[in-house]
């Protein structure tokens, strides 16, 4: 059964899709209109009404795909709850993320020895560090490196460097740090938002630091960015430790947020 908390993110979270579904589409239907308008206008032109018409198929095939990535979004797995060895886990994806960070980019993978387990789950955080990789080879045309780490952080210090506050109780903080171009401020207060990219059309979706954003929140810790123009990111996320209650819920429930226990 769902909790009333994990329903309201929900609600939240398609809020926010929603809105920016709402922003996309209101493009399109634009330039939709602005072309049928042009056309008309233009009907004695067969040049004229070529490019145009060329310019409403475009406008559609946004739509098209504005489409797919809703579904897509939708068709996101539930969290289930796993107890992570962070270790484990980053030295056992580290070749799938060299492979995607290519050749011109250094890796390391820094994990403090005996961390404490964490609960989260695998599949998901493993689909996120690849979005992560991602975003840093793509600041990083030049090549440059990227450090992977992890390492248990007192729930002071977790509170005091994230953004939001956060519930009692130790995290494992990951974070993924890379050399590449940085954002600007503008950039950095949008950069989680769903559909919100800098790409060009048919290279970014906008939804990597938005369901990075989602999966440390619905695991029950948090996310922020560091990041400075032509010096380098830091994406962290902080994920809570297991504790003594949690060991029967492992892989029977979808998560609780830590406040809840
Ligand atoms: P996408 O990568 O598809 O654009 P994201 O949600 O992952 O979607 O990122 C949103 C935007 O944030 C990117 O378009 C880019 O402008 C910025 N960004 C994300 N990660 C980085 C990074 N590591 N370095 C610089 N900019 C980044």
């Amino acid at each position: 059964a769902e909790t009333a908390l994990l329903q309201a993110q929900k609600v939240q979270a398609m809020g926010q899709l929603a809105g920016g579904i709402a922003h996309d589409f209101n493009n399109v239907l634009q330039a939709v209109s602005g072309g049928a308008i042009l056309i008309r206008r233009r009907a004695g032109d067969a040049a004229a009404v070529e490019r145009l018409a060329g310019m409403v198929e475009d406008a559609a095939r946004r739509g098209e795909a504005v489409t797919r990535r809703l579904l897509a979004f939708s068709r996101r797995e539930e969290l289930r709850a796993d107890a992570l060895d962070l270790g484990e886990l980053l030295g056992g994806l580290r070749e799938v993320l060299a492979a995607t960070l290519g050749a011109k980019i250094r890796v390391e993978v820094d994990a403090e020895a005996g961390l404490p387990p964490v609960l989260a789950d695998r599949g998901q955080l493993e689909t996120v560090l690849v979005n992560l990789a991602t975003n840093a080879r793509d600041a990083m045309p030049d090549g440059g490196t990227v450090v992977f780490s992890a390492a248990a952080e007192r729930a002071e210090d977790a509170a005091a460097a994230a953004p939001d506050g956060l519930g009692p109780g130790g995290y494992v903080r990951v974070m993924v740090a890379d050399t590449g171009e940085g954002m600007d401020a503008a950039t950095l207060a949008r950069a989680t938002e769903p559909f919100f990219t800098t790409k060009p059309l048919g290279q970014g979706t906008g939804l990597g630091l938005a369901m990075a954003r989602g999966f440390a929140e619905g695991s029950g810790g948090t996310l922020a960015i560091a990041s400075e123009p032509g010096r380098g990111t830091r994406v962290s996320l902080w994920l809570p430790i297991v504790v003594d209650g949690d060991a029967r819920r492992l892989r029977e429930a979808p998560l609780e947020p830590p406040v809840e226990r």
